[in-house]
């Protein structure tokens, strides 16, 4: 067979196939499956959000074809945004582009910044999309280990200087996904200070920029000084506003990083429908108690499921941000062992480390993205049925 192209063919199976099939035969059987393995919010869109949507659907020329870079306003709310939260001036016209979610951006920075045989420095463990894109981009994927003695973020000393020298990218992540794992902005300065040293870009993908406990507020990247030289940072309505499906992100920062990326874009697609656009701007213009909210929802949860791991000897810091879990699996399972016990005996769904990247490997992920009285039920099951023998 001449198809599929070899850069596709290259593409690993799903790693969540295994389990996808054992979910379907377990449904089959009768048995109640809670789903944690899954990164979609449960919580629903807020009503003003939705209610925007559909008025300005209503206007024709709303139903054209967008703008390639994205509305004005759309671009103007992600600066104001910006302002707002951070303390950062960004030019709405050169320094902001909107996404058809941050994923799509995440994946177009790559063959934007990369040639075949080039490296893409990645957290290891990490969103798959980073590996992915690279591996479409016939570059070259370099893992930095995120570990819990470097509080899961990497150490750019340990990185060997050939693979430095011929990397033209970095992604980071915090709040992190699968680690939970939040930062503050010394880090963002040592690791800016790295990419100016050795002129790699750095793409910073903030997905739960604002998905926080507490007083805690994560920090962006270009709050460090001399950042737009050298960064850029990707954003999400998805996760803050419970908007995944509207497929709507943005990405902020390096003017020149930007507009090479319009060039990919505006060859690939035409932009986000405009009322989406309007309706993601007036989410992050208008009231933002929803926020507080749903923010307080996720805290709630995650108390009870460390309470729940507690019991089967699991304990795991409390993290300040993400509605993830990222916890070691008991000692004598792999990560595949563990959530495979934790399938049979509970009906509950959670996801091996090793799906992230191979220094997840000895963990596992749990998404709190079930309704309440689900999370607490797979809380219970997990406290009264989980027989976990250790050896
Ligand atoms: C969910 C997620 C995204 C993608 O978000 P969209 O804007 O919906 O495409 C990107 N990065 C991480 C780490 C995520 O968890």
């Amino acid at each position: 067979m001449n198809f599929p192209s070899n850069r596709i063919g290259q593409i690993p199976p799903y790693l969540f196939a295994e389990i996808n099939k054992k979910k379907a035969e377990m449904i089959k059987a009768g048995v109640d499956i809670i789903d944690l393995g899954i990164g979609d919010p449960d919580l629903p869109t807020p009503k003003h959000i939705i209610d925007k949507l559909t008025e300005e659907a209503q206007d024709p020329k709303n139903l054209k074809y967008p703008s390639f870079v994205g509305c004005p306003e759309f671009k103007q709310a992600v600066a104001d945004f910006y302002f707002r939260e951070y303390g950062v001036i960004l030019d709405p016209e050169t320094e902001v582009l909107a996404l058809i979610g941050s994923k799509e951006g995440i994946a177009h920075i790559v063959p934007t910044l990369i040639d075949p045989g080039d490296y893409v420095l990645i957290p290891d463990p990490s969103y798959p999309v980073y590996r992915m894109a690279t591996l479409l981009a016939n570059g070259q994927c370099h893992h930095m280990p995120l570990t819990k003695e470097n509080n899961f973020v990497p150490d750019f000393e340990a990185i060997p200087k050939a693979i430095v020298e011929r990397s033209k990218l970095m992604f980071l992540n915090y709040p992190g996904n699968p680690t939970s794992a939040t930062v503050e902005l010394p880090f963002f300065k040592r690791a800016i200070a790295f990419a100016e040293k050795h002129k790699i870009p750095i793409a910073h993908d903030s997905a739960y920029n604002m998905v926080t406990f507490d007083s805690y507020k994560a920090p962006s990247i270009l709050q460090v000084e001399g950042a737009k030289e050298i960064a850029v940072e990707f954003g999400s309505l998805s996760k803050t506003y419970s908007m995944t499906g509207f497929r709507i992100g943005y990405v902020v920062g390096n003017r020149e990083i930007i507009k090479a990326l319009s060039v990919l874009k505006s060859n690939t697609d035409t932009g986000q429908f405009t009322p989406i656009q309007k309706a993601a701007a007036y989410a992050l213009n208008g009231d933002q108690s929803c926020v507080t909210q749903y923010n307080q929802i996720y805290k709630d949860r995650m108390t009870a499921m460390l309470d729940g791991l507690k019991s089967i000897g699991v304990e795991v810091e409390p993290p300040k941000g993400s509605f993830f879990i990222w916890a070691p699996v008991p000692s004598g399972y792999t990560s595949a062992e563990f959530v495979t016990n934790v399938l049979e005996q509970t009906g509950v769904i959670i996801t091996p480390g090793n799906a992230f990247g191979p220094s997840g490997e000895g963990y596992f992920r749990v998404s709190l993205s079930v309704p309440n009285e689900r999370l607490y039920e797979a809380v219970n099951r997990i406290k009264q049925n989980l027989k976990i023998v250790i050896g």
